[in-house]
């Protein structure tokens, strides 16, 4: 029987690498794109820079499917509103979408299969958001998610390399099927624009990275192109607070599912191939585990965004301080680098992984001492990779709540951004008050005598703030709560024990200790207290992890 189907775009808005896309056009006559602006994910709490992706990435989505005449249809509400409309209007006989493994999809996709059960439609789902079916890892893991990436690594190897990448339908594919397109599509079907969405767009800058599909891909191309950088990548050898970026960027396409993990996955294979090259932790292999890694975590750990009722967390006595929250949130602690990054994700929607380790500790155990949970919030609504499994994951390892055990390790607000930027030029970016401030003062303009300050133009306390709070101190102070909320943990919470602090490799932050001796051993000996602790966080410690 020829089908009348609708394929479900959610995340993976694409036609590369696309199974159940694919599924769709097998003995189909009608296709029906369909893409629902639900308001439970597409909310207030999107922040604009995401929001222009998405668009972005809708309008690429629409104007392939145009080349292979067809369109994609918009529609807006909760979906299990949305779809026995539609069903009895097409008058659907299947429908197809990418499995989804975060808590509110998984219960979304039950509802929206079961309404279309009972019309007696067909439906089929394929695994394609990760590089494997995360359900298998766990599996394989005796039904337990893998607390260490090193596990994550040996399930994965015992699993083979992840499925090779499926290519986009073609023409040829789609000869025989319509899309039945409305006169009215337009009206009734289009994509809005931010201004119809009732979006204020005065505050957004320059579109660093265009949502879509084909700038995804071309955006990928252009890394391959540099085998060299590909095959020597080193994570802690990257610089959070370059002026361009030292990663490859390509966290928001694939987040949105714009690009595909398993073909970024195989295109550096190719790459590899025949060639000497980095390998996991540190490698752009080793990044897409640690999003392997995340995932698997989120899925086997209920409750994993939140602190309560997520049995591996720490339960930390966090304090609840709105206006430290702000300041943190609004650029304004006094502390440049801080701002400096909050800045940058405002303006932009992204940061190195490095910033984002320095402003989540300087949220949580590092300064602040506010809950991970809050920072994942402001995170998940400025990150244009804002993702539910990895956000929630990496602040947990930030915030040494979960994965990451070593507390005592915490970022300096001050000597951490020095190492790689030394006279502060990421800084002057993107806090253009403090230009004028000598490199000597630029991290800590408190510092500078009244002289200097009047002379860059910026007084401290009027123009740029006071330090919020005095790193030195507090850092020690809440090296001790964490101490205590330690000791309050379970035995059976005591992953240190259970799944083996011991390492067959170094950990990143043995090598980038190593490093760290090799190039800077007289500067790091004269830096304070404060250093030489930072030299051990300084480490991309999801590096320990990541
Ligand atoms: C507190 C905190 C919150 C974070 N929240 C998110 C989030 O919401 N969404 C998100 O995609 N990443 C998140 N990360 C992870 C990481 O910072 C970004 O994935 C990375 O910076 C993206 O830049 P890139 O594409 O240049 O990465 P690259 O270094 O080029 O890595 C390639 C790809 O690997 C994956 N990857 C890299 N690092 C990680 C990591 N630590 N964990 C999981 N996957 C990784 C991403 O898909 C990335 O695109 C978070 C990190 C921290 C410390």
């Amino acid at each position: 029987m020829a089908h009348t189907c609708i394929h479900w775009f959610r995340k993976g808005l694409r036609l590369h690498d696309n199974p159940a896309l694919m599924a769709a056009l097998r003995d189909c006559k009608e296709l029906y794109p369909v893409f629902i602006l639900d308001p439970h994910l597409y909310n207030t709490q999107v922040g604009l820079n995401r929001w222009r992706f998405l668009i972005g990435a809708l309008k690429d989505l629409d104007c392939s499917l145009r080349k292979l005449n067809s369109r994609l249809f918009v529609l807006r509400g909760k979906p299990e509103d949305v779809f026995p409309k539609l069903f009895n209007k097409w008058k659907v006989t299947r429908l197809t979408y990418e499995y989804d493994t975060e808590p509110y999809s998984l219960s979304r996709d039950k509802t929206v299969t079961t309404l279309a059960k009972e019309q007696g439609i067909s439906v089929i789902y394929k695994i394609s958001h990760t590089l494997y079916d995360i359900d298998r890892l766990i599996e394989e893991n005796d039904g337990k998610p893998p607390l260490t990436y090193n596990r994550l690594r040996e399930l994965a190897k015992k699993l083979g390399p992840p499925k090779k990448p499926i290519p986009a339908p073609t023409f040829e594919d789609m000869k025989d099927i319509k899309t039945p397109c409305p006169e009215k599509h337009e009206k009734k079907y289009r994509i809005p624009t931010l201004e119809e969405l009732d979006l204020d767009t005065t505050s957004l800058g320059e579109e660093l990275f265009p949502g879509g599909e084909q700038e995804a891909l071309r955006r990928l191309d252009e890394h391959m192109k540099r085998a060299g950088w590909v095959c020597s990548f080193e994570k802690p050898q990257t610089s959070p607070n370059s002026l361009s970026p030292s990663t490859t960027v390509l966290s928001p396409y694939v987040t949105f599912g714009c690009l595909s993990a398993r073909t970024f996955w195989w295109r550096l294979a190719e790459v590899y191939q025949g060639k000497k090259h980095s390998d996991p932790p540190v490698s752009l292999h080793g990044q897409l585990l640690w999003r392997e890694f995340f995932y698997t975590a989120s899925v086997g750990i209920p409750n994993f965004n939140k602190m309560e009722g997520n049995s591996a967390c720490t339960q930390v006595d966090w304090d609840t301080n709105p206006e430290y929250l702000a300041a943190w949130r609004e650029a304004r602690t006094g502390y440049p680098f801080i701002d400096a990054i909050m800045t940058q994700l405002r303006q932009e929607g992204w940061m190195h992984h490095l910033a984002r380790h320095a402003v989540a500790c300087f949220l949580t155990r590092g300064d602040l001492w506010i809950s991970w949970e809050e920072g994942q919030k402001v995170f998940e609504e400025l990150l244009l990779d804002g993702d539910w499994a990895l956000n929630a994951g990496n602040w947990q390892w930030l915030s040494a709540s979960t994965f990451f055990h070593q507390f005592f390790r915490v970022y300096s607000p001050v000597a951490f951004g020095k190492k790689t930027d030394k006279y502060g030029d990421y800084i002057k970016k993107y806090l253009p008050c403090l230009k004028k401030f000598p490199a000597e003062y630029i991290y800590e303009p408190w510092k500078a005598p009244r002289s200097v300050q009047q002379a860059a133009g910026c007084i401290v306390g009027k123009d740029y703030p006071h330090p919020i709070v005095k790193h030195e101190q507090v850092h020690k102070k809440n090296i001790q709560r964490m101490k205590e909320a330690y000791a309050r943990r379970s035995p059976a919470q005591s992953p240190v024990k259970k799944q083996g602090v011991k390492r067959s490799a170094p950990s990143i932050i043995d090598m980038f200790q190593k490093k760290m001796k090799k190039e800077a051993n007289l500067h790091l000996s004269r830096l304070s207290s404060t250093c030489s602790l930072l030299s051990l966080q300084s480490v991309p410690s999801n590096i320990t992890p990541t």
